[in-house]
């Protein structure tokens, strides 16, 4: 990380050091951006009323550039200095999906945090719903499961369907099919999922392999 910006948060600065942040905030958002310049202010505009829905007083959003080259970075900086609940987090190059949504996992302070690309193609409304059924249950994981691939092209919907189906063939650990990363995750699972110290980090199957009920 090189850079990051909170408005009148000197604390988190601290934190990025300290192994576990301490968990005083209901709700994390966390989310990887990559070349997002064209959706970041939508993003940003239904993720925050997302949460102001769930957690009005108590929530973070996280936004990690990961090293893109368009206005991703400046946009998230702007957007920073209106919002205090607002991290953005700037990683020293393209790290990958993966890795910056860790970045993201690992400064996050919430009670329970969802997972979202920035590209919308899950809907941050369901956020509601995703709690409701955390609270319902008590699982530590909630998955947000795609009907149907809005937006993409047939190779990758083929290729995507033949990859989940490979995968579980492969191993032994039951990965849900056609799910991303969109997920509502507890402290506790979270906090296994970020002590495994694997760098090649496939976090679906790393999430699925923890336990708990998902
Ligand atoms: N992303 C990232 N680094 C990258 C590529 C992607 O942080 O090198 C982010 C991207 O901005 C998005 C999420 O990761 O929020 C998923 O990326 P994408 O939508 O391209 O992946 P797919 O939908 O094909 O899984
Ligand atoms: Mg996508």
């Amino acid at each position: 990380l090189i850079a990051y910006c909170r408005v009148s948060h000197s604390s988190r600065k601290r934190r990025m050091f300290q192994s576990r942040p301490p968990h005083h905030i209901a709700l994390s958002i966390v989310i990887p951006c990559y070349n997002e310049e064209a959706c970041l202010e939508e993003l940003y505009r239904r993720v925050k009323a997302s949460a102001v829905a769930v957690a009005p007083d108590s929530h973070e959003i996280v936004l990690v550039n990961d090293g893109s080259k368009d206005r991703t970075w400046p946009m998230m900086q702007s957007l920073a200095l209106t919002d205090p609940k607002l991290l953005v987090v700037n990683l020293s190059r393209n790290h990958g999906h993966q890795l910056a949504l860790t970045a993201g996992l690992d400064l996050c302070a919430g009670e329970r945090a969802l997972i979202i690309d920035a590209d919308l193609q899950d809907p941050p409304e369901l956020l509601a719903d995703m709690m409701a059924q955390m609270d319902a249950d008590g699982s530590d994981v909630v998955y947000g499961v795609r009907r149907k691939r809005e937006g993409e092209t047939l190779f990758k919907k083929a290729s995507a369907s033949l990859f989940y189906r490979l995968l579980s063939k492969l191993t032994d650990v039951e990965i849900p099919v056609d799910t991303g990363d969109f997920r509502l995750m507890s402290r506790r699972a979270l906090n296994a999922l970020l002590a495994l110290p694997e760098q090649a980090r496939f976090i679906r199957g790393m999430v699925a392999w923890i336990g708990f009920k998902q």
